[in-house]
Formats: C-alpha cells, structure tokens, sequence
C-alpha cells in the first residue's frame, strides 16, 4: 500500500487517457472560437458569499457541497472552492464593467470544479466542466445557439444519442405564484412525502420537482407544470425558443420537471442526456438562463444564459458507449548512435528535429545501438535516427522501423525527409486515425 493517495472523490488523469481529455478541450476551446466565445479565466476560489448569493443558499451546492477553505488570515475572510463557474464570471462580469462592451460579452472557461459531494461513479469532488455564457442578451435566439452549441460538442466529440430536456421557470412575474401554488399542492400530499422532502417544501419547493425519490413519482406527474402557468412574456419567449430550436433542426423533449434547483435561474432551463440514462445524476450537461443574476450580485440588471458540459462524465459516456479513446500523440523519431558515450551528438541532432517541429527524441543511456533501437520500437516511434561512421561526412541512417527499410540522408535533408515519410505514413493505407 502506498503511503499517498489522492483525497477521496478526486483521480490522477494519467497517460494515455489524458489524450482524450486534450482532444476534447481543443474541441472545446475551437468551438469556442467558432462562435465567437472569448476565453476567461476567474480563480478557483473565489468569496464564498459569491456562491451563497450566485447560487442560491438553498441548494445542495452551497449547503452541503461546497469546500469552504479554513481562513488563514484576517485577510482571508471566508473563500470557498468553485463548485461551478458562472457565479465567478459574473462577479468578473461586473467587477471589470464588461456592461460597457458591446454586448452580449460572450465568455468560455474550462477548469476544475470542486463539490462535497459524496462519490460515486460519475460524481467527482473535482471535476471538469467546458462553461459558455453569452452575458447580456435577453434572448430567445440566443437561447436556441446554446443549446445548438452543445449538441455541437457532443457530436463533434463523437457521443450519439444526446438528448435535450427544455424546460422554462418563469420569472418574477409569474414564479411566486406558481411555487406559491406548488406548496399548496404538496401540503395537501403531506403524508405521501419522505422525511427529507418535507423540510425542502418549506425551503426551496421547487427542488421537491427532480426528487429522484421513487415515493415521489406518482406525486410530481400529477403537480401542476410551470409551463402551465407562465406569464405572458414567458411564454412568448419560450415558443421563441422552441421555433428557434426547430429552425436549426435541434430536436428537444420538453420536460416540466426540470427547474435545475438553482435560485438565479429564470425561463429557459436545459439539461443534456444520453437517452436511456436520464436517472439520478447523470445528466452529462445542463444550463439556463439567469436574468437575475447579475443585478444578485450587484450590477445592474442584465440578461444572461450559458451552460456546463462535464468532461468526465462525458468521457465515461464515450467509453459506455464504445467509441475507442484517441490514441497518444507519440514520438515520431527517436535519435539512437553506435557511441554510447556521445549523448551529447544525440541531444544536438534531436533538438535541430525538435526545432523543426518534429516530435523527437534522443536515445540519452549510454548503452549499445541495440538496447537504443529496442526501446525506440518499444515507444512505437516511426523513425530510428542512427549516428554513426557517416555523420563525419554530414550523413545518418534513417530506419523505418514499422518497415523495417534503412537509407542515408545528410543530416541537412533529415528533418524534411522524416516530415515527407511520416506524412506519407499516416495519409496512407489504414492510417490517419492517429492525431500525431
Ligand atoms: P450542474 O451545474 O450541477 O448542472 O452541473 C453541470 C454538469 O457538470 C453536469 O451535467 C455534470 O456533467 C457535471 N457535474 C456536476 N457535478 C459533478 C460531479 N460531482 N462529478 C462529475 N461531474 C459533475
């Protein structure tokens, strides 16, 4: 048994599977760029008040999950670990007076979040999210971009049958009423509710509504739907939405209990699912619109929408559903020499590779060519690269180790010589899979 582990709820990211992490963030971060989403960077830590306000004390992230850090100093106040990042981008949002841009100011990160939550498969106490917000556009087209946008990822990154549940909250307008109607209903039902749904009613009754308690299923498909009771305004944006969606040909089902339990939420709610696994937290994306966020915090009253995509369980869903990992980036040439002693030679010859862009490296044990040559197949590198008697008249030895073919080349020629072959190799019959 080692002494060290990692901390209960978290993992090491190790090689190979980490190429999958890197193709999927440089999905993420194109993506980004293809749709016009700036990339940000807020801390990992932020106030904690920042999150009791931004996401509402009433919740599960704030009560129960969020790491708060132990204060150090007078200075320190109260700091808590990100649970999720909109919260930070907004106190950014405002703090850097991003009203002044031209709106909306549309804004990516993706980083580690951290949430107290007991583990379990596909629930991290750090984990990654890919976060989009378009801050400052009231909606509905934006709306129907996002939740494009993420079915875009998806597919891209090759996970099919993605599903959007939709759904709208209303506002301030017409909410009170609803939630005022919702706690009606359920103190009618007092008897039929478990212990722990009992104290949400009287705290946060929405949250009453994606109870993944089985006593509660017959209770919630009989309460009255949200979507029933919106305002005016509300509903015209949300049939926006919905023939937003229809024109990009984003298929959605609708579903009225999903209000995502946040406080700042407002209209349009959204939740992405690999269909068939819509069960207790498996939902592998979610956002929604948070008008009133921004004016929580202290700005001035803005609009704002954006989502959260979970790498790791998205990266569990492509594994379930059998799309092979992307193989390592590896060595494409390894330079090996018949003078175990010239590791100097060696490392001079792979960094000329290397500055030429050719992913290289030098044989630096000074034991015997064949031990050199053995571990470069054993790296399943592309090229050998050989000194030996040649390199006085400015030559080495090219071996094309799949191949098994050797040829002389001047050292001069090496790097466009490897390019050519390499290029050739992977273009050619039954490759190009890799992304090396
Ligand atoms: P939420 O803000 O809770 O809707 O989270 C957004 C997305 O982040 C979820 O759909 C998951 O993909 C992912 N996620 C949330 N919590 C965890 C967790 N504890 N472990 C792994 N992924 C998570």
């Amino acid at each position: 048994m080692p002494t060290f582990k990692s901390p209960r709820g978290t993992r090491d990211l190790l090689p190979p599977e980490t190429a999958t992490w890197t193709r999927l963030e440089r999905l993420a971060a194109d993506l980004a760029i293809r749709y016009g989403y700036r990339r940000i960077e807020t801390p990992m830590f932020e106030s904690a008040d920042v999150f009791e306000r931004g996401v509402g004390e009433i919740t599960d992230i704030v009560e129960k999950e969020l790491f708060r850090l132990a204060p150090r100093t007078e200075e320190s106040g109260a700091w808590a670990l990100r649970p999720e990042p909109t919260a930070g981008i907004v106190r950014a949002y405002i703090q850097h007076g991003m009203q002044t841009w031209p709106q909306p100011v549309r804004l990516t990160e993706t980083g580690p979040m951290f949430r107290y939550d007991r583990p379990q498969a596909g629930r991290y106490r750090q984990f990654w999210q890919w976060d989009i917000e378009a801050i400052g556009d009231a909606g509905p087209a934006i709306d129907a971009e996002i939740v494009e946008l993420g079915m875009r990822f998806y597919r891209d990154a090759g996970l099919v049958g993605v599903e959007v549940l939709l759904n709208s909250i209303g506002d301030p307008a017409c909410r009170p009423a609803y939630v005022e109607e919702l706690t009606d209903y359920y103190r009618g039902h007092l008897d039929g509710l478990p212990e722990l749904e009992r104290v949400r009613l009287e705290r946060n009754v929405l949250r009453l509504l994606d109870s993944k308690d089985p006593a509660m299923a017959a209770l919630n498909a009989a309460a009255p739907k949200i979507t029933d009771r919106l305002c005016e305004a509300c509903a015209g944006h949300f049939a926006e939405v919905r023939a937003h969606l229809d024109a990009l040909g984003v298929p959605y089902r609708l579903e009225p209990g999903l209000v995502r339990g946040l406080d700042y939420y407002t209209r349009t709610a959204f939740e992405f699912y690999v269909t068939g696994r819509e069960g207790q937290q498996q939902a592998i994306g979610g956002g929604g619109r948070y008008d009133g966020l921004v004016e929580l915090l202290g700005g001035r009253p803005t609009p704002g929408i954006g989502f959260g995509i979970g790498l790791d369980r998205l990266i569990l869903a492509l594994a379930e559903t059998g799309v092979e990992p992307v193989p390592e980036a590896g060595t494409v040439a390894v330079v090996v020499g018949a003078d175990p002693g010239d590791t100097a030679g060696r490392l001079r010859v792979a960094t000329e590779l290397r500055a030429a862009g050719i992913a290289a490296r030098a044989d630096l044990g000074q034991r015997k060519l064949g031990k050199q040559l053995e571990a470069a197949a054993r790296d399943h590198a592309h090229f050998a690269v050989i000194l030996g008697d040649e390199l006085a008249a400015g030559e080495v030895g090219l071996r094309d180790l799949p191949a098994g073919t050797q040829k002389l080349v001047a050292v001069a020629d090496l790097a466009r010589e490897i390019e050519r072959a390499h290029g050739a190799h992977r273009h050619g019959a039954g490759a190009g899979a890799g992304p090396d």
